[in-house]
């Protein structure tokens, strides 16, 4: 039986003693304030057992995490018909690049590119009737936890400066793929990326991600296709640039978010969530990927 508390309480004690940390993202200023000694991680096995080790209940702002989010609420209500309007295969460039939204007419690379993930915003402010409220419904549902919310103080900051996001929205616009307004889209975009969580809140909803679509609570999320495919793409796509070196370093499919947090996973076994504010060039959390390494280095627990 491995012990997992005691490997997440080795790795919080290893990576405490890190000189380098990353740094935190000032591109939304609401997110500089964040202190980058914070570390926690999670794990949740397929027992439904939850072990934490650090700052594991510290609520940390998702960011690019709740694409995953978004995606599966969108596959849910269009199917595959998700597929015409955004392709699956990794764009080898940053999150939040341009140029191939240009050369490829419009259709994002992947949902969970930034450009990916308006294209997603536009389906759920076209098919809900009041997107934002139902987006937090549906994650409250599968955490079992009202208190999840967003933190719209980050939004507004977003809002202000998030100009390449306007960019990749009227240029995705410009094409043809994106139906709505480019202000009321980008609203639940920016929203969506504010909600604030834990690594254990994190954890009990990535479970239907390993749990083969069903939460804690068995109810069922998503079909085994579904989860097949929405795992495809963290694995492929989760890291933008960095998703080869993730698949080396740690080889589980996952997804970061700018505000240091990253969840990983191993199908039917466990999901992990790590939070460690400080990035590397990347835009990924630099001590979170050196954590998950440790984890599956020393568990052999890998998709490989
Ligand atoms: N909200 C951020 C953005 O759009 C998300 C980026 C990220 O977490 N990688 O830039």
């Amino acid at each position: 039986m491995i012990d997992f508390q005691h490997i997440l309480n080795t790795i919080v004690e290893e990576i405490s003693s890190e000189p380098d940390k990353g740094i935190v993202a000032t591109y939304i200023p609401e997110l500089a304030k964040v202190d980058c000694t914070k570390f926690g991680i999670s794990l949740l096995d397929n027992n439904a057992k939850l072990y934490s080790s650090g700052e594991a209940n510290e609520m940390f702002s998702i960011q690019s995490i709740s694409k995953v989010l978004s995606l599966s609420m969108a596959f849910r209500i269009l199917g595959n018909d998700l597929w015409n309007r955004v392709g699956v295969e990794p764009s080898g460039d940053p999150f939040n690049h341009l140029s191939l939204l240009e050369m490829e007419n419009g259709i994002p690379r992947n949902p969970l590119i930034n450009a990916g993930a308006i294209v997603i915003a536009d389906i759920l402010v076209t098919q809900l009737k009041n997107p934002k409220q139902e987006f937090l419904e549906y994650i409250r549902k599968i955490a079992n936890d009202n208190s999840i919310n967003y933190d719209e103080s980050v939004a507004k900051s977003e809002k202000e400066t998030g100009f390449r996001n306007y960019a990749a929205a009227y240029l995705i616009k410009s094409f043809g793929n994106l139906k709505n307004d480019v202000e009321e889209v980008l609203d639940f975009y920016f929203h969506q990326c504010s909600l604030r969580m834990s690594c254990e809140q994190l954890v009990t909803i990535f479970y239907i991600f390993s749990n083969r679509g069903e939460c804690l609570q068995n109810h069922r999320y998503l079909d085994l296709n579904q989860v097949k495919r929405i795992n495809a793409i963290m694995l492929t796509s989760g890291f933008y640039d960095e998703a080869g070196e993730f698949a080396f370093e740690v080889g589980l499919p996952g997804k970061s978010g700018v505000g240091g947090g990253i969840v990983a996973l191993l199908p039917n076994k466990f999901c992990v969530a790590t939070w460690s504010p400080g990035l590397n060039k990347k835009g990924n959390s630099k001590l979170g990927m050196l954590a998950l390494e440790k984890l599956t280095t020393t568990t052999a627990l890998s998709i490989f």
